[in-house]
């Protein structure tokens, strides 16, 4: 089996996508708290334009005052914009919050609903916000959130070059089996704020440069992770540079999930401050082509 590359197909990049990523983030998953799915609904409608630790601050609170649907739906606008006020946008969040409740009880006796077409009607509630709520409350795998992180990393990757959320989310639905749908959000929102931001990706600590068009186009010839390792194999020594000096403090099983060797390798070059040199020490012959 060979590794795949930038230019291989879509369907098998994805797939090397997806096992990179999931190596690199065993843990990733919703940073919302939430109890039940309406908890995560309003969490989720909350969290527009904020962070989720932000929301994860004020739902306490606007929580045990208005624990359902049904106390939501009477409670007093003025009241619930000063609950939520620190996530922006706070009067209309007011308003879609107590929308939803209204209609969620007056639809769905006061239970979120578990289809996404039914979820979508509710005010306020867009495809991102119910494949969120349906995939993390109910395990229901009928969307794939395309936040922008998740828009930007698809982009960078060359799986489209839309720009409509719609339109990504379908080029996604096409490549990232049915089960994996929530996973794969998680998991790009988790790799975009770690090393593929928006401004100066960290293309030379990435998991995925060996499989991103973009990372290559911006650091030509640089060699990717797994070039190092192939290096480090052979014998000879590699000095990076500070910008990818991070790179060496990552296991080396996040790149290889198979990696049979030592879990990390390198030390600090005392002679160039800034500067690490890689050795190889005790690593194994190993089929670089299989990884
Ligand atoms: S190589 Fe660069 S652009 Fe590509 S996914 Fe990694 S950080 Fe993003």
């Amino acid at each position: 089996m060979t590794s795949p590359t930038a230019a291989s197909p879509p369907q098998s990049r994805m797939r090397a996508v997806l096992r990179r990523l999931r190596a690199a983030y065993p843990d990733a998953q919703t940073a919302l708290d939430f109890d039940s799915p309406w908890e995560l609904l309003i969490a989720v409608m909350l969290s527009a334009q904020t962070t989720d630790a932000r929301v994860n601050m004020v739902t306490p609170a606007l929580l045990a005052r208005y624990p359902d649907p049904e106390s939501l739906a009477a409670a007093d606008q003025d009241d619930v914009a000063r609950l939520i006020f620190t996530t922006g946008f706070h009067n209309q969040k007011a308003r879609a919050i107590r929308g939803t409740a209204a209609a969620v009880l007056e639809r769905y006796h006061g239970e979120v609903p578990r289809r996404l077409d039914d979820l979508v009607t509710l005010p306020g509630v867009g495809r991102k916000t119910a494949a969120v709520v349906l995939g993390n409350a109910y395990g229901r795998q009928q969307g794939i959130a395309v936040d922008t992180h998740v828009l930007l990393l698809t982009r960078r990757l060359g799986f489209t070059e839309e720009i409509d959320p719609v339109k990504v989310e379908r080029v996604l639905q096409e490549l990232v089996p049915r089960s994996r749908c929530t996973l794969v959000t998680h998991l790009f929102i988790s790799h975009g704020r770690a090393i593929c931001m928006a401004r100066n990706p960290r293309c030379l600590d990435c998991v995925l440069y060996s499989l991103c068009p973009d990372g290559q186009r911006r650091y030509p010839g640089r060699p990717a992770p797994t070039q190092m390792l192939a290096y480090l194999a052979s014998g000879e020594s590699f000095t990076t540079s500070p910008v990818c000096g991070a790179w060496m403090n990552w296991p080396l099983p996040t790149y290889i999930p198979t990696w049979p060797g030592p879990t990390t390798v390198g030390s600090k070059n005392t002679r160039s401050p800034g500067m690490r040199s890689l050795t190889a020490t005790g690593v194994p012959s190993w089929n670089w082509n299989a990884a």
